[in-house]
């Protein structure tokens, strides 16, 4: 290891703040603590290991605690660590890193989820019970570091896990401190460290090696198609939250200003870094017009053909091969609506929430995942094209979908033909996590391997116990 002015700093700096709160920060054999931050993946997943066999031992109450920790922690220094993931991360809103973190404290799942299933008769009673995995492999976006590897916290530690975290190296930081800051607080509370680990200086070979590591028994990768495809090579037991390209439809019986304000509130969160959020518009020609002038008070700009031109020539960027002829500019993703004006060479006021315009089918921003604040809208002549449309472009992630009508027949059908794991209608993406619907939170929603919204139940294995001829006291 070297030894930096950083690393100096920041022992002198745990053991006084160890000192000065009466927590032990040295370690049964005299080394400091490392509260879950490990610079090799062997050594993160044998302190996991160990962690997570202690944890198992305890009751459901200590699992209580941890989780308790956890959202405590989330919510009462959500200003503070939202700040610094954005200073970290450059992509996204303040106000809303702050709101992903102060969520988590009453939206996700945790031991209460856990039910016992029960079966009882004359042959006696079975029971079904949900046991932990071990310690599972975690794989964290920068589009919302901290805020999924503090989901990903609850849910596992709910069930009884450990963890091991190879973040995203552009949010490594605010997820290492988060892991330090979770471990000292679990430890005051139960007295075991580790529960959580993460690896500080994050690589694709630390991902593949935890991948690999045969003390992991299970994985949960939250990202884009390559790790996906990477977890899904593995032959672990993989939970896989990949890529989405939501589509909006938009039918002449919607409520418009509804629909207008929706697509402003889910396509602007977090300058449009959802996976869920709205990415482009398929909107029946009746109706059109109306749905975009309803846009503009709600604050968002309308470009014209020119300024839109402009913008995608600097949104994407030539591709890695012919199959790839244009990839997102990154340099853009998650970037102010005022950035992105500027940059394609005109002016729109500082608080502008969303960019949109009228595109064809054939403009990048339909096709491509933009997480950018520009939506493009087409005019399509009616519903069943914009749903033919929508699937197109949805790529079969089978991700999410949006729907704004008041024909219970139309949503139906496209219901159906979406297949998507969320599917929204009449409101904004965000309330298909339950914010402005019905609901529970996740960070990580499943898609390709089928488990939707993650919760604890995700994150164990089904046991039973048979009791036969006895036990049922009817
Ligand atoms: P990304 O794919 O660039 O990175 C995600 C993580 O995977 C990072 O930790 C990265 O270091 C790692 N990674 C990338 N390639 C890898 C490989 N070949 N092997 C091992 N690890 C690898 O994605 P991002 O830009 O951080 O996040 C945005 C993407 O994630 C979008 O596509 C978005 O839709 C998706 N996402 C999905 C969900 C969901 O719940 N389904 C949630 C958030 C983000």
């Amino acid at each position: 290891m070297q030894v930096t002015d950083e690393l100096i700093r920041n022992v002198v700096q745990e053991v006084l703040s160890g000192l000065r709160s009466g927590r032990a920060v040295l370690t049964g054999n005299g080394q400091t603590r490392k509260w879950g931050v490990f610079e090799d993946v062997n050594s993160a997943v044998a302190a996991a290991v160990e962690a997570q066999r202690a944890f198992e031992q305890r009751g459901l109450e200590d699992r209580r605690k941890a989780v308790a920790c956890v959202r405590r922690i989330c919510s009462e220094q959500a200003e503070t660590l939202g700040r610094e993931e954005l200073q970290e991360t450059k992509i996204g809103r303040l106000a809303h890193k702050i709101e992903k973190l102060k969520v988590i404290a009453d939206r996700i799942p945790g031991v209460e989820f856990l039910r016992t299933e029960a079966f009882s008769g004359e042959n006696g009673i079975t029971l079904q019970e949900f046991a932990p995995f071990g310690v599972i492999g975690v794989i964290t976006p920068v589009t919302h570091s901290l805020p999924t590897l503090a989901c990903n916290a609850i849910n596992m530690l709910a069930a009884g896990n450990a963890l091991v975290c190879n973040p995203h190296p552009s949010g490594a930081r605010i997820a290492c401190k988060g892991v330090r800051l979770f471990n000292q607080a679990i430890h005051d509370a139960i007295g075991i460290d580790n529960l959580l680990t993460i690896l500080s200086t994050p690589t694709l070979e630390s991902a593949q090696a935890i991948f690999d590591h045969r003390d992991i028994r299970m994985l949960c990768v939250t990202g884009g198609p390559a790790v996906g495809r990477a977890a899904l090579r593995s032959p672990k037991r993989a939970i896989v939250a990949g890529p989405g390209n939501p589509p909006v439809v938009v039918d002449e019986t919607a409520d418009l200003e509804n629909a207008a304000r929706s697509i402003v509130i889910g396509g602007a969160y977090d300058n449009n870094l959802l996976c869920i959020g709205e990415k482009e518009v398929f909107a029946v020609a009746g109706i059109f017009d109306e749905l975009l002038e309803a846009m503009t008070q709600y604050n968002a700009v309308r470009l014209d053909a020119k300024q839109i031109e402009a913008l995608t020539k600097v949104a994407f960027v030539k591709g890695p091969d012919e199959k790839h002829p244009l990839v997102v500019n990154k340099d853009l993703i998650g970037q102010d609506a005022a950035l992105l004006a500027e940059r394609a060479g005109f002016k729109v006021r500082a608080e502008t929430e969303l960019l949109f315009g009228e595109t064809t089918e054939a403009n990048p921003f339909v096709e491509h995942e933009q997480m950018m604040p520009f939506i493009p809208f087409v005019r399509v002549p009616d519903v069943d094209t914009a749903i033919a449309l929508a699937k197109k472009y949805e790529h079969g992630f089978k991700h999410t979908a949006i729907m704004h009508s008041r024909n219970v027949e139309a949503i139906t059908r496209m219901g159906r033909e979406m297949d998507t794991t969320l599917f929204v209608q009449n409101g904004p993406s965000t309330a298909g996590l339950g914010s402005g619907g019905e609901g529970y939170l996740s960070f990580s929603i499943a898609t390709p391997t089928g488990e939707g919204v993650t919760t604890p139940l995700t994150f164990t294995r089904q046991r039973r116990s048979t009791t036969v001829g006895s036990m049922r006291v009817l």
